[in-house]
């Protein structure tokens, strides 16, 4: 590692992630890839094609609005802008899984496929059944997938070494049970017992064996999910997207640019009509250096994906010095420019922590809102 290292906190928020070396705006702090990523069920029910394992999209920005749009004369312009190798696409022999390419189908092979490759059309099968059953469970806008934990559990089960694979992903567990729980709970909503145990059970059917065996009674399995929950780092690698952010950087005219805002504006209005609000966020991927990040509400790095598939690039939002902490927001852009009250409510919600970042601090003196809304550190055990 260079530039940076994972140690503890001074305060209660655990280990972190540190700068050892000066970092200026805009400078690259590291880059890896997932232990394992997978894309939304969702996501793929909606036939967005991507790669099985690296999420590389397998369809043009022009292929790809013109079927979210269900307009097939969309013509884009400057998609010469835009590069996509279409040619090295290859698939599973056995289950027609689609690859970007040979390095990963064989990769996919190599950690998880070999146990979790079925015939998708097999109504019967247990994957099928799982991934059915949690997509009646859990609608878009998708936030973690149960397949994350399935690929969890075939790499640990798929790997030469268990243990080692097994501690691997015990480096991302670091909850209570009860702090597991809690989060599951969020996940899932209400019917969350009896729907924990459906699903523990039927992945079960898919993944069985020795070495995950701790990973799938009651307790093991909430911990898993808690996993994936807090740690799914969310992963955009839309066609459409990027073709939009390549547009940025073309040369043009004032009115050109505008007349372009403009198509852009309906394209997105097009999609959203056809098949419902655009995030750019097509799986998750659980990611070891990255996930050691803490959340800031002023956060002096961002994770991106500027190769359109899986592969995480941390950034600096600005200028960094030797020791000091790099954080990441967690929260979407929109409720990271509301009130220090909103934020931390959505944080204690969703990660279970009071953030006490120096944004926060410096609010702490604004009042909060309605008094139902209230809540003490009494009420949320911070994240220790
Ligand atoms: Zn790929
Ligand atoms: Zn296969
Ligand atoms: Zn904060």
């Amino acid at each position: 590692m260079e530039g940076f290292e994972i140690r503890l906190t001074s305060s209660k928020k655990g280990k972190g992630l540190f700068a050892t070396q000066k970092f200026d705006q805009g400078d690259v702090i590291l880059e890896e890839d997932p232990l394992v990523s997978c894309q939304f069920a969702w996501n793929a029910a909606y036939r967005y094609l991507a790669c099985d394992y690296c999420m590389k999209p397998l369809e043009t920005p022009e292929q790809n609005v013109r079927r979210l749009s269900c307009k097939p004369d969309i013509v884009l312009p400057h998609s010469d802008r835009f590069e996509l190798n279409l040619e090295s696409i290859t698939s599973c022999d056995q289950c027609g899984a689609l690859y970007c390419s040979e390095g990963c189908r064989q990769k996919a092979y190599v950690i998880y496929h070999r146990i979790l490759c079925h015939n998708p059309s097999d109504a019967q099968h247990p994957i099928v059944v799982l991934m059915e059953t949690w997509k009646q469970m859990h609608y878009p806008p998708e936030t973690t997938s149960i397949m994350l934990l399935v690929r969890i559990l075939a790499y640990i089960q798929q790997s030469s070494d268990p243990s080692a694979a097994r501690a691997k992903v015990k480096q991302f567990c670091h909850r209570t049970e009860n702090e597991d729980a809690e989060l599951v709970h969020k996940l899932l909503g209400e019917q969350f017992t009896h729907q924990m145990n459906t699903l523990r059970e039927l992945t079960s059917h898919v993944v069985s064996g020795d070495e995950v065996q701790e990973f799938l009674t009651p307790e093991g399995f909430c911990t898993l999910m808690a996993l994936v929950g807090t740690n799914g780092q969310g992963i955009g690698t839309s066609p459409l997207a990027m073709w939009v952010n390549s547009v940025l950087e073309v040369t043009m005219s004032d009115d050109e640019r505008q007349q372009l805002d403009l198509f852009i504006d309906k394209l997105y209005q097009y999609v959203e009509e056809e098949s419902g609000s655009f995030l750019n966020t097509e799986g998750s991927g659980l990611f070891q250096l990255q996930s050691s990040c803490n959340h800031s509400c002023a956060p002096n790095a961002e994770s991106t994906f500027p190769y359109g598939n899986h592969r995480v690039q941390l950034k600096a939002l600005k200028p960094i010095m030797p020791g000091e902490e790099i954080c990441i927001s967690y929260l979407d852009e929109c409720t990271l420019q509301r009130s220090r009250h909103s934020r931390q409510k959505e944080l204690a919600q969703n990660y279970l922590f009071v953030c006490w970042c120096e944004r926060c601090s410096s609010q702490a003196s604004e009042p909060d809102c309605t008094s139902e809304e209230e809540m003490s550190d009494e009420d949320i055990d911070a994240d220790d």
